[in-house]
């Protein structure tokens, strides 16, 4: 990691989807940096190329055109093992669906990435009962998903995303399927990481949520439309972890 080249750089990255009469250009030419230590929120209307773009920022597709580094490492030059391997060690993904493994404790599916990234098992779990901790859940380490609420079990996605320690968190509408209560606890998670210098790219499509982003991005068509920053709002203080438990 070098504090001088930002987590993401994408140049004029297109994504053209079939052919012929089919041909959808789902991304027109898109370009954006971002520093670490940021928190991007990025929206638009269904079709807007959101997805298309999420997949490619995590390393899941490549552009048609254009170039694409992730600190510092040109995506465009990678094969299929070098992809999963960089996927494993700068990414976190938070999705909408939680997608945790069922039948698996808390710790074991945070535990996954690192042993997928070869580290050893009494590493494995110091780090995984750490990111845990961190997401307030020290207490749940041995609960399936399907023992644990919405919010908790995207808390246990929170700190299976953290646990590689990854250059950046990508989240695909991380609060799409929760209460309100467990919005805002994850919300609250997410503005502590931001605070600690964690960098956070968020999908979303609700303006509250992208309000604790300090920057917007909005696409139209495949094509940003407009990046701003704004203040963060503060969030509601980070209430302790077990109040919607
Ligand atoms: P969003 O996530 O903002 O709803 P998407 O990135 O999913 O937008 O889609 C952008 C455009 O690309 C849409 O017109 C969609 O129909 C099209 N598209 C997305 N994925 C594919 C695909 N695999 N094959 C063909 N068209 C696709
Ligand atoms: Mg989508």
């Amino acid at each position: 990691m070098n504090a001088e080249i930002p987590v993401l750089d994408v140049r004029q990255v297109t994504k053209v989807y079939g052919q012929g009469d089919a041909t959808v250009h789902a991304l027109r030419g898109v370009s954006l940096t971002v520093e670490r230590g940021d928190y991007v929120a990025i929206m638009g209307a269904s079709g807007s190329g959101k997805s298309t773009l999420m997949n490619i920022l995590g390393c899941l597709d490549i552009p048609s055109t254009g170039r694409y580094h992730i600190d510092g490492t040109d995506v465009g030059r990678l094969d299929e093992r070098q992809l999963a391997i960089l996927r494993n060690q700068k990414i976190g993904f938070v999705f909408q669906a939680f997608n945790l493994i069922p039948r698996m404790s808390a710790l074991a599916n945070v535990e996954l990435p690192l042993a997928y990234g070869g580290v050893k098992a009494g590493e494995r779990r110091r780090r995984a009962l750490a990111a845990l901790d961190l997401v307030g859940l020290a207490e749940r380490t041995r609960h399936d998903p399907n023992e644990l609420s919405g919010g908790q079990q995207q808390r246990v996605a929170i700190a299976r995303a953290l646990a590689t320690a990854p250059s950046l968190l990508l989240a695909d509408e991380p609060t799409g399927n929760l209460d309100t209560a467990s919005t805002l606890d994850v919300l609250g998670i997410l503005d502590r990481l931001s605070l600690s210098g964690r960098t956070i790219v968020l999908i979303t499509h609700e303006d509250d949520v992208a309000a604790h982003a300090k920057r917007v991005i909005r696409l139209v068509d495949g094509q940003i439309i407009e990046d701003r920053r704004q203040a963060a709002v503060d969030g509601p203080p980070p209430r302790h972890a077990e109040v919607t438990a």
